[in-house]
């Protein structure tokens, strides 16, 4: 593991302690207007990523799914929502209890009908790297990306199967293992989204908002 990917700033805080430390550290957290300017939101969810993190705000998603084809026109050339890195949907995800009459406060857990974003959290022990029995995935030097070796990949879904979150896909024409390599650094999906629901904010710009915010 790269000192860069592991510290912030070349400080001792690694991503994961700053994400504890600021309260961020979980889904569905807290407003953090501190980190992006004019977030009203209580409903955000962080991607981690090795230089910063990927934010998707709920209440600003309307669902018109522009980063999902922004993305596979990107990496495939082609436009689909099955091989697309981020996957956006609106959470009807109910739970084992049905339909529960405080819905509308469960932060995405129960089915609050509220627009939801998933994408791979560049893992710094990845479960898909490790279980690859091909050894394909890799890490992107450069941005520190778990990237899936086209040559090496057999299409055998371990990798699928592997990560918690299920994030690497199979492309059904190819048989290739798709998952986000932060499009090289220019996170496309960002760029694109239309009503910003998106946004990308670097571990330095974060922890330098943080403390100018809490003057620490
Ligand atoms: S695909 Fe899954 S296990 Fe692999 S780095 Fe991404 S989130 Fe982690
Ligand atoms: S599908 Fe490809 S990348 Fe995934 S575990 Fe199999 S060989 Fe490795």
């Amino acid at each position: 593991m790269s000192v860069k990917e592991n510290k912030i700033l070349n400080t001792a805080i690694t991503r994961r302690d700053f994400l504890k430390f600021t309260g961020l550290g979980t889904v569905g957290a807290a407003a953090a207007s501190w980190l992006l300017p004019g977030c009203q939101s209580k409903d955000i969810k962080i991607f981690e990523t090795a230089d910063g993190m990927i934010i998707h705000e709920a209440a600003r998603c309307t669902g018109c799914l522009i980063c999902e084809s922004t993305c596979s026109v990107g990496n495939d050339g082609k436009a689909s929502q099955i091989t697309a890195r981020i996957k956006v949907s609106q959470n009807l995800a109910y739970g084992p209890d049905g339909v529960r009459g405080d819905w509308v406060h469960g932060k995405g857990e129960n089915g609050n009908f509220t627009m939801t974003a998933d994408t791979c959290r560049q893992c710094e022990q990845p479960a898909c790297a490790l279980a690859c029995p091909q050894g394909a995935i890799f890490q992107q030097e450069a941005t520190g990306a778990r990237e899936v070796d086209p040559e090496k990949c057999v299409g055998c879904g371990t990798c699928t199967r592997a990560c918690p979150w299920g994030i690497p896909t199979l492309d059904p024409e190819t048989n290739i293992s798709t998952k986000c390599i932060l499009c090289h650094g220019y996170t496309a999906c960002v760029k694109d989204c239309p009503t910003g629901a998106l946004s990308y904010v670097s571990w330095e710009d974060a922890l330098k908002n943080y403390k100018k915010h809490f003057q620490v």
